[in-house]
Formats: structure tokens, sequence, C-alpha cells
């Protein structure tokens, strides 16, 4: 093998590879990140429950805890610094019945061990103070102030655009099929579209991450990470206020237990379960998972209005049984270096988890120069739902494709597609744009959007219509008939030319 060589190879664009690359990208180093999908945050990053954890859940004294509450910690101001939605909600665990008191109490001993600022238990008055919807039989809660939502679609793309912009390079639909040691101590690491080299090599390719770890360590350090899937219910808009915090349960040996949280989008969502399955790919949702969740949730939520559910979906959780991350050098495989078994709350970690494998990785290449400035991402794009009617109208008159109006559940305008698709590393899918802009994120998702959207990503891109996809090749939306009659179709009027 033999092809272009880089400081550093990081595979894996969720959540976790992105904020590394970021962290990399400070520094005079050749860095690429390898993602097999079409687009950035496509595996766990985009399906969980999008909350920030304040940090009590984890064993005190794991790599867990501490990332846990240091990310907590950075996440508000990295979100501001980024422009991507952020909201610090506070979080309760609520407990029903007095005889699980005690398992309130060490929740908050945990909290307080770990480092975790001020968590209290709230009596039953106060809790039904805080949370007027919460179920008639509780009796007490965690309230913790610190924890938060956060849009993880945009955290993702905001610092993989910060990377990209400060140098690193972005290979999507690059999935890598073998990883191997040269006698000369670089790594190469092969994909479907060739080889390429490098000093250092980052395993953070989530569910999948034992079968990297597997190619290069000793027989008796395998690892093993075993999907732990999630199912959720969404509700419309119209149900996001029913909780103005996050609402756990108690957690159980399977984790947190199910929520009942707003979005930073202003939905309600429900879940997760907690489920053990043998497929890496196992992404559905089930008719039991899912009243499972229901019925869970009924347990500290009160009149949950299920009726308002417009989505379901399923994240898995890349679960390994020593239930903490694994991150550092492979023993035996120098240079090659594993951010692993991110499981929950792997998202609240990324900020702390970007800079602790970036810091390892440039110990390895015998610290690097950190460069004068990080050039600032491109600022986001202006969500016209949230502008005020001058200034909405003052960017119409700036540019016009900002006053059409393609996804009306969400109020999404031809211009917030346009700039999806046009910004480092752009959408290139109908999924991408909903990631970036939230077109079909809506009541009716995507029923009306959808033809609008993939219209003006054909202009965009300068492909047929009938070449656009949902989520990346093979997913195209249009085949046989269909796609010569959807091909033949007038494009929207706009200012946009195909690049
Ligand atoms: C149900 C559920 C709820 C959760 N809720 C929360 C929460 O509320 N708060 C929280 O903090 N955390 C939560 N988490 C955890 C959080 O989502 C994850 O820890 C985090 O997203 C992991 O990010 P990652 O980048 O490590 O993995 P991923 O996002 O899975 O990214 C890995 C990437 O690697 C790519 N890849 C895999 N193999 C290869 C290969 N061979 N070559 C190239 N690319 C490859 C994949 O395509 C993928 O894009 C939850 C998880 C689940 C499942």
């Amino acid at each position: 093998m033999g092809g272009s060589c880089y400081d550093v190879i990081v595979i894996g664009a969720g959540v976790s590879g992105c904020a590394i690359a970021r962290e990399l990208s400070r520094r005079r180093v050749s860095a690429c990140v390898l993602e097999a999908e079409e687009d950035v945050c496509c595996g766990t990053s985009k399906a969980n429950s999008a909350i920030v954890h304040a940090g009590f859940d984890a064993a005190t004294g794991t790599l867990m805890a501490r990332l846990n509450v240091e990310g907590s910690r950075l996440m508000g101001p990295l979100c501001e610094e980024l422009g991507v939605d952020y909201e610090r909600i506070g979080s309760l665990v609520v407990c029903v019945a007095r005889a699980e008191r005690r398992g309130l109490d060490a929740l908050l001993a945990r909290g307080r061990a770990n480092g975790v600022p001020g968590l209290r238990i709230v009596e039953r008055e106060e809790l039904r103070g805080l949370e007027p919807n919460v179920a008639e039989p509780a009796v007490a809660a965690l309230w913790a102030p610190t924890g938060a939502i956060v849009n993880p679609f945009q955290l993702t793309a905001a610092l993989a655009e910060t990377a990209a912009v400060n140098g690193v390079e972005f290979r999507l639909c690059s999935p890598v099929t073998e990883v191997a040691r040269r006698a000369d101590g670089l790594w190469d690491v092969a994909t479907p579209a060739g080889a390429l080299e490098a000093r250092v090599v980052v395993n953070a390719a989530g569910v999948h991450a034992d079968e990297l770890h597997n190619l290069v360590c000793a027989p008796d350090d395998r690892l093993e990470i075993f999907p732990r899937r999630g199912q959720y219910h969404v509700l419309d808009v119209t149900a996001g206020a029913h909780v103005r915090h996050t609402v756990f349960a108690l957690p159980t040996r399977l984790g947190k237990g199910v929520l009942v949280t707003p979005t930073t989008g202003g939905n309600l969502l429900v879940g997760p379960t907690a489920e053990d399955i043998d497929d890496k790919d196992g992404v559905d949702t089930t008719a039991d998972g899912l009243a499972e969740v229901m019925r869970k949730a009924a347990l500290t939520v009160r009149d949950v209005p299920f009726s308002e559910r417009i989505r379901t979906f399923a994240g898995l959780r890349a679960h390994q049984p020593g239930h903490d991350f694994v991150i550092g050098e492979v023993p035996g495989a120098p240079g090659f270096v594993d951010c692993a078994a991110i499981e929950s709350p792997g998202l609240s970690a990324a900020p702390a988890i970007g800079r602790m494998v970036a810091g390892i990785v440039c110990e390895l290449l015998g610290n690097p120069a950190e460069k004068d400035e990080l050039l600032p991402r491109p600022a986001p794009i202006p969500d016209v739902a949230r502008l005020s009617p001058e200034a909405w109208s003052a960017l119409v008159e700036e540019r016009p494709e900002y006053g059409r109006v393609v996804c009306r559940c969400r109020t999404v305008t031809e211009g917030q597609v346009v700039d999806a698709v046009r910004r480092p590393l752009g959408a290139r899918s109908l999924d991408g744009v909903k990631r970036r802009v939230e077109a079909g994120m809506g009541r009716c998702q995507g029923g009306f959007c959808s033809p609008r959207v993939a219209q003006i990503l054909a202009r965009e891109l300068g492909c047929d219509l009938a070449a656009v996809t949902l989520a990346g090749p093979g997913s195209e939306l249009a085949v046989g008939a269909d796609k010569d009659a959807w091909a033949g179709a007038p494009a929207p009027a706009g200012e946009g030319e195909a690049r």
C-alpha cells in the first residue's frame, strides 16, 4: 500500500471525531478525517437524547465521569462560540416512591463526588412548582441546574466546519477497510478509493470501533462493543412545553431510563429504551419498544400528549462491558489511538474528549506548534423562524431567496437550503439539509418540502434531479419510470446557479 501521507488520520466523523479534528486544527499538523457515510453526524451522534448531562450518573473515578463533568462545563461557551443551539434548562431525576428515596440520595452523593455543581434534592411541593406535569406519585427529585439541551446536528457540523476551515481534510463516503502498521512505523489506512498513510491513527468509529481496534491489538487485548438500542417518540412543537426541564426516571442497571425533554427545536422527545441487540445497523423501531417508552414515561410525567407524535427513531449506544470510555494508545500498536466505547454521555463529554484525544495525538507527534489563531467557522445560517419581521425583511432585500419558504412546518426558506449546500462540508442529500436547517423536521416530515428541497439540491450540486438522494449513494429518491418523470420536472425559480 501507500498514498497521501498525513500526520494524523481520524476515522469517524461523529461528534467525537469532529471534536478531535477541531482541536487538532489548532496545531500545525496535516490531518484527515475519514467517514464511511456521505456526511458528518450520520451515526449515533444524530440519534440520541440531545442532553448535556450534568455528570451525576457515571461512577465516580471513571473517565466517563471526569469527561462528562468537564464537557458539560465547556459545552455552553463552545456552543456560544460556534453559534449552536444550546439551552441550560436543568434536569430533574424523579423519585416516585418513598422506597426509592435512597437511590436519589445516592445519586446526589455521587454527583457531588464527581464535582457536579449546584445539585440538590427538591421535595414534592417545590418539584410541582418547577415541573407542573410531573406524575402524581412523584415525591422528590434530584435537581441539576447545569443540565442542558443541545442541537447535536448543529454541534457536530459546526465542529467539522471549524476543523475544515482550519485545514483539516474530510473525506466522506470513505469507509476504512484495513489498518496496518508498516515496518517504518507509519500506518497504512485502506479505503475503497485507495490507501492513505499516517503517523498517528485515531479510531473514533462509534459502534464499529472494536472492529478497527481488533485489527491492530494484541490477541489478549480485544475490544468488544455491543450495540444497545434506544428507541424514541418525537412529538410536535405543540407538545414541546409539556415539560420545562429534562425529566429522568431513577437510573437502572441498563442506563438512565426513559426521559421526557424539550428539544432545542421546540419538540418534545420521549425515550429511550435500552435493548442489547446483535445488529450494528439495527436502528429500526418496534411496536413493543415504543409501547414500553409510553408506559415508562407515564411513571414520571403525566398526560404526555402522544397524539402529537410526528416521528419515531432509534440510536445505538456503543456499549462495552467495562462501561467506561476507552481512550488512549492501544498497547503494542504505537500511534494507534482509541476513542472507543463512547456511549452516553459521549455527546456531553465531546468537548472534553476532543481536548483529551488531541492532547494524546500531539504528544505522539512531538508537540507540533500551535497556530496563531483558530479561524472561526462561517457564520451560522440565519434561522428565519427566529428573526424579527424587520430583520427577515432586511435579509430578503439582500437575498430574495430568503423570502421563498420551502418548509412550511418549520418556516425554512430556499435561502437556508442553498446555504446549507454551499457551506464547507455542505449538505449533499435531503437528510443533510434536514440536519442543517430543519427542512423536513416538522409536522409533515418533509411531505411538502422534499420535492422542492430536492430540486434546489439538484440545481446547487449541478446534478440530475434523479441523482438526488435521501442520505447518500443507494438512496436515490426516484427510480424506474418515476425517475424519468422526476428528472423532467421544472426547477424552482431561484437566484442560485449550479456550482
Ligand atoms: C439512545 C441514545 C441516547 C443517548 N443520549 C445521549 C445524551 O442525551 N447525551 C449524551 O451526552 N450522550 C448521549 N448518547 C451518547 C452519544 O450519542 C454518543 O456518545 C456520541 O454520539 C458518540 O459519538 P461518536 O462520534 O463517538 O460516534 P458516532 O456518532 O457513531 O460516529 C462514529 C462515526 O464513525 C463512522 N465509521 C464507523 N466505522 C467506520 C469506518 N470503518 N470507516 C470510516 N468511518 C467509520 C460512522 O459512520 C460514524 O459516523 C446517547 C446514545 C444513544 C444511542
